[in-house]
């Protein structure tokens, strides 16, 4: 490949992949005092019922202000805190974040704050952590949250393969009423029937498959998909939760085929947490 593209850009490439290992370096090098310094902040993206329109909660999504590269995404660092196992304080610490956050909505609400939840993303190495369940017992109790909400989302890649032992302690979560949710549900190759052992709740559909759906001509073969994925679900007594949510008619749609909650642009994007507040406030009354 490098021949057929000629000599210079052999080198060219070769300098670029250079430079990403030198960045990558000093990335990964940089997320430890990260965490001291307290360069990580969460945003909160709202999750909203179909059926009416009501605010159910939010998903916590992770951030890192860094000093000199301004804000950067998770899927810029994610990776990287995994390869170095500072995910599990990372994890942890977004835990005890969202959960304070969560316990901050539910007290403003008032009586009507008990639909509030938060979701938290869980990496591989989080849950095969011995401490994953002791953890989230103690940032729940330390957070005055009941575990029903919380919802811990793990993707349908991280579960494929995974044996009896490794499920105990999601099973266990999920026998203390925490919620535990597919995530990115589809992009695997998960067996279906292999669904009904695991101990989740809701499938969180990816997005790649209501892509199709945001504006006319709608593709058929992806209304059909989903149809049969909500049919599915709801067999297994699973709910849905559709992601990437970005037009009114891809809304409408969904909420017509029966999706039981959406997150997405044309609802919201990940912000700070006080705007749940307001969302959840402008529900209540
Ligand atoms: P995810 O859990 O599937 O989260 C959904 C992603 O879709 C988020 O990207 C969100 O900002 C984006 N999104 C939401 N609505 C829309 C939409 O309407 N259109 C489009 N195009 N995108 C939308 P984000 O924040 O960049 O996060 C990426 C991934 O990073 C997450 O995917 C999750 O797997 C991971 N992640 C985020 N926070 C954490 C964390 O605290 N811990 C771990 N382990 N992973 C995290
Ligand atoms: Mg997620
Ligand atoms: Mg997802
Ligand atoms: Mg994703």
């Amino acid at each position: 490949r490098a021949k057929a593209a000629g000599g210079n850009r052999y080198e060219l490439a070769d300098a670029d992949s250079n430079a990403r290992v030198i960045a990558r370096h000093s990335l990964t090098n940089g997320l430890p005092a990260a965490l001291e310094r307290g360069e990580f902040f969460i945003e909160y993206q709202p999750l909203v019922r179909l059926a009416d329109g009501t605010v159910r909660g939010a998903e916590a999504l992770v951030r890192w202000l860094h000093p000199t590269h301004g804000v950067l995404g998770p899927d810029q660092f994610i990776p990287l805190a995994e390869d170095t196992g500072l995910i599990v304080p990372l994890g942890r610490w977004v835990l005890e974040q969202a959960a304070r956050q969560a316990r901050d909505w539910r007290d403003a609400a008032g009586g009507d704050g008990d639909r509030l939840r938060v979701n938290v993303n869980l990496s591989p190495c989080q849950l095969s952590h011995p401490s994953l369940v002791s953890d989230t017992v103690a940032v729940l109790e330390d957070a005055g949250l009941c575990p029903s909400a919380l919802c811990l989302e793990v993707t349908e890649n991280d579960l494929i393969g995974a044996d009896e032992d490794a499920l105990r302690p999601l099973r266990q979560l999920a026998d203390l009423g925490v919620d535990i949710a597919l995530d990115d549900f589809g992009t695997g190759y998960s067996n279906l029937s292999y669904l009904r052992r695991l101990p989740v709740s809701t499938l969180k559909l990816d997005r790649s498959f209501t892509r199709g759906m945001q504006r006319a001509p709608i593709d058929p073969v992806d209304v059909k998909i989903v149809e049969g994925i909500v049919s599915l679900a709801h067999t297994l007594d699973l709910a849905v939760t559709v992601e990437g949510v970005e037009t009114a008619v891809q809304a409408e749609y969904l909420r017509g085929l029966g999706c039981d909650t959406a997150q997405g642009w044309y609802y919201a994007r990940p912000g700070p947490p006080e705007r749940l507040h307001t969302l959840a406030l402008a529900d209540a009354s």
